[in-house]
């Protein structure tokens, strides 16, 4: 039997079934036009990264935003980008799977796509996976820019990678990826600034080296919500794959801008909708947003402007509230919550509740949107 949404177009929030994965419609299209000014002031392509909401209908929001498509982790969430309409896809990771590589070829046959490489043996199977399938992929050296996750080291390996993607009349040598995921976090502009300089040196040397063998390299991709301003300002890259932006989570609001001031170029536009189960004693009340509802890698969900009360302690179903007992919430009253990392938040739910003016007397729900790549991690 499928679940039914937990809400219906039209709905209040005190009708929405909780728990329920809420989108603020008004805050996602002031961050979607944020970054896309900041993209096209600044000459550079925005790809923003699917891995964040594995959504259709997000993608094309973005992409009617601007954005040149979208990038993915998996062949999975490929697929239900490309059957959502999405033309332009680049896997941003490595592939070391012959039937997955047969399916993101198979996609090529209705849409642009892209993989990454950091090994001479991806660089046949993905010559391979093309061939069988009469297909042209489009293939990006990865090089380690300081992440210390996949990735070749900068220079003359990346080049002789590239030297074979050129060679293969199934591939087509399409740039770089430098994706430095380590420095996303880190809560100083400064250790971001730094760790993106060096960064820069490793696709500065890289593609110094590219242009000597006579290698043409198109995009230099990377960046996310952390540090796109550092990649940008650059010169360097020229394609920015941010995802967390359209959401902004806790743990991005915990960065620091220059000023010492939290990281505010972006507004919290995605929350867990919880709802107040047991008040059993006055300084304790218990929610029914868990593990099961919200992401805690990164720290506790952070309760949505309720001064005095924290979110202490989650179990799989329960999340325990304390606080000074005049700001908890009662039994039967409703809350929203923060989540620390949107990411793994979103794969939680089934649904988007996506809401009109969440925060005033007027909030209603305007759609409600599949979750369509949740799980899709294959
Ligand atoms: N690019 C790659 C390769 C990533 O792995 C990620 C996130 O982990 C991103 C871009 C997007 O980063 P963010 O969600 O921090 O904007
Ligand atoms: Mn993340």
């Amino acid at each position: 039997m499928p679940l039914s949404p937990p809400a219906q177009p039209g709905q209040s929030l005190a009708e929405i079934e909780t728990p329920a994965l809420v989108l603020d419609l008004d805050a996602f299209e002031r961050n979607l036009v944020a970054m896309a000014a900041f993209t096209q002031a600044h000459g550079v392509r925005l790809r923003p990264h699917a891995k964040t909401h594995k959504s259709p209908e997000i993608a094309l929001r973005q992409i009617a935003h601007g954005a040149i498509g979208q990038c993915c982790q998996k062949v999975s969430e490929a697929e239900v980008l490309v059957a959502g309409g999405v033309g332009d896809v680049l896997v941003t990771n490595e592939i070391a799977s012959p039937t997955k590589l047969d399916r993101l070829a198979q996609l090529a046959r209705s849409a642009r796509i892209g993989l990454c490489v950091d090994h001479a043996e991806g660089v046949r199977e993905a010559a391979e996976a093309a061939a069988r399938n009469d297909v042209v992929l489009d293939v990006y050296v990865e090089i380690d820019v300081g992440g210390r996750r996949c990735g070749i080291a900068p220079g003359e390996g990346a080049v002789r990678l590239a030297e074979a993607i050129a060679r293969s009349n199934t591939l087509r040598f399409a740039g770089l990826q430098a994706y430095h995921g380590a420095a996303q976090h880190m809560r100083s502009i400064d250790e971001r600034r730094e760790a993106i300089e060096r960064a820069g040196y490793a696709v500065r040397n890289t593609a110094e080296r590219l242009a000597h063998a006579g290698l043409n390299c198109e995009i230099v991709s990377g960046a996310g919500t952390g540090t796109h301003e550092l990649e940008t300002q650059s010169g360097l890259w020229n394609e920015i794959q941010a995802g967390s932006y359209i959401f902004m989570d806790a743990d991005y609001a915990r960065n620091r801008q220059a000023d010492g001031t939290p990281f505010r170029s972006f507004e919290h536009a995605l929350f867990v909708l919880a709802g107040v189960m047991s008040k059993p004693v006055p300084d304790r009340a218990i929610v029914d947003a868990g593990h099961k509802a919200a992401a805690v890698d990164s720290g506790m969900p952070i309760p949505f402007r309720r001064e005095g009360v924290v979110y202490t302690k989650p179990s799989d179903e329960h999340g325990v509230l304390t606080g000074d007992p005049i700001a908890l919430p009662h039994r039967g009253d409703r809350l929203l919550l923060v989540p620390s990392h949107c990411d793994p938040t979103v794969n939680l739910h089934d649904w988007y509740v996506c809401m009109r003016g969440l925060h005033g007397p007027d909030a209603h729900v305007e759609a409600v949107w599949p979750v369509a790549g949740r799980g899709a991690l294959t």
